[in-house]
């Protein structure tokens, strides 16, 4: 195992905006690192530039204490575990995690001695004599994560494994994957598109936008305190709540009403003209149920729109921007793939809310919990 340094690193094709572009993300041994943003963002050519199938432009590459910049791929040591696994068809799940091994020259005591213990730690140790047609999604994955074991890689590498998967399979590979990894405690980076493989698998993770790293923090850390809009609007699903907002002592007008925020959020908030307020929809409560009725963060929200999931209630309340606010939301709106943005509220009320469509309903809002963006730079100023 080992951990793997990114300083200053630089790809670019031809003459054109560089893809990946001046990165610097230090991976502790052991540490599960997930590279996440939308599609073009750089998030693979960073990968195949760790692992070696793509020469780097410039900045400096290490694995472990090796410089790797100009290493061939098969001489870094790394495992990296494909979309379709890169299973033989032909040969049992014994042979397809021996493979490496018997490439190595190693004799068949130590082959069947590694190929044992990595089956067993993976659970496979039943289903050695299978073909990889017979296996599930799942128990193909393990194999080649086998396969990587019994080299003893230095690291995991792992691009969008599980993309192809329907929804209910996805969600147990992911489980499997993060129980694996942590049990193994191999350092491990895993590209994908879809933050909720973010969240839920990574120690930190990386978000990424055209090339340019916007910050790298545990989950908790990105979905409590991002750093700017993009990422404020690339995690949390359904996404964060931006609309304008103008703040004036620790008042802050937003278009459905005005709320009280923290003065030592509202002091680095003055003077700033029209900001973007950012609100996650569980921020808001039906002030009914909170006995919220009538305090200085309520208000009366027209419901357009209600969606009831049995635990909880999506609520839908339209408002208006003013242009340039409208105008930073569409270019945001383009920046994460026309996902999350509009000029509607959607606020999550518990389950036992009774609030329909068509109502004005009085909503309750944790001001102190919201967070202000300057519109102009899209940084987090509170
Ligand atoms: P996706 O999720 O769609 O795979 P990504 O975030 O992994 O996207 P990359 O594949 O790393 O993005 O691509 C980053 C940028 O580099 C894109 O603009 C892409 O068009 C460009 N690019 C990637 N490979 C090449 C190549 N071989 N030649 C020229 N440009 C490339």
């Amino acid at each position: 195992m080992a951990a793997i340094t990114l300083k200053n690193i630089v790809k670019k094709y031809g003459d054109g905006f560089p893809a990946v572009n001046d990165v610097s993300i230090d991976i502790a041994d052991g540490e599960f690192v997930i590279l996440v943003g939308p599609s073009g963002c750089g998030k693979s050519t960073l990968l195949r530039m760790i692992v070696g199938l793509e020469d780097i432009t410039s900045g400096e590459m290490m694995i472990g204490d090796r410089k790797v910049n100009d290493l061939a791929p098969r001489d870094r040591n790394l495992a990296m575990v494909f979309q379709n696994y890169a299973l033989y068809p032909h040969l049992s799940v014994y042979e397809n995690i021996a493979f490496p091994l018997r490439l190595a020259g190693e004799s068949d005591d130590e082959v069947d001695r590694k190929v044992r213990e990595a089956s067993k730690t993976l659970e496979l140790d039943e289903h050695l004599d299978r073909k990889p047609g017979n296996l599930s999604g799942g128990q193909r994955q393990r194999v080649a994560m086998g396969r990587a074991i019994v080299r003893e890689a230095d690291a995991f590498l792992f691009d969008e494994p599980l993309s192809n998967l329907d929804a209910k399979l996805r969600g147990q590979m992911r489980t499997e994957i993060a129980r694996l990894q942590k049990r193994l405690g191999i350092t491990t980076v895993y590209v994908t598109h879809d933050q909720t493989e973010a969240m839920t698998l990574g120690d930190r993770v990386a978000v990424l936008k055209r090339g340019l790293l916007q910050q790298l923090a545990t989950p908790r850390e990105l979905y409590e305190n991002p750093g700017n809009l993009f990422v404020a609007g690339f995690i949390g699903s359904p996404p964060m709540n931006f609309l304008p907002a103008e703040v004036d002592g620790t008042t802050v007008t937003l278009p459905f009403g005005t709320v009280q925020i923290p003065e030592e959020k509202a002091e680095r908030a003055q003077g700033k003209g029209v900001l973007m307020a950012g609100i996650r929809p569980e921020y808001f409560e039906d002030a009914e149920i909170a006995d919220k009725v009538g305090s200085d963060s309520t208000f009366s929200a027209d419901i357009d729109f209600v969606e009831w999931l049995g635990n909880e209630t999506y609520a839908y309340i339209p408002f208006e921007a003013p242009p340039e606010v409208e105008a930073k939301m569409r270019e945001l709106e383009a920046d994460l793939d026309g996902e999350g943005l509009r000029t509607q509220l959607v606020v999550s009320l518990d389950g036992s809310s009774r609030i329909k469509e068509g109502d004005k309903a009085e909503i309750y809002v944790d001001a102190a919990k919201m967070h202000l963006f300057d519109p102009a730079t899209g940084e987090n100023l509170t």
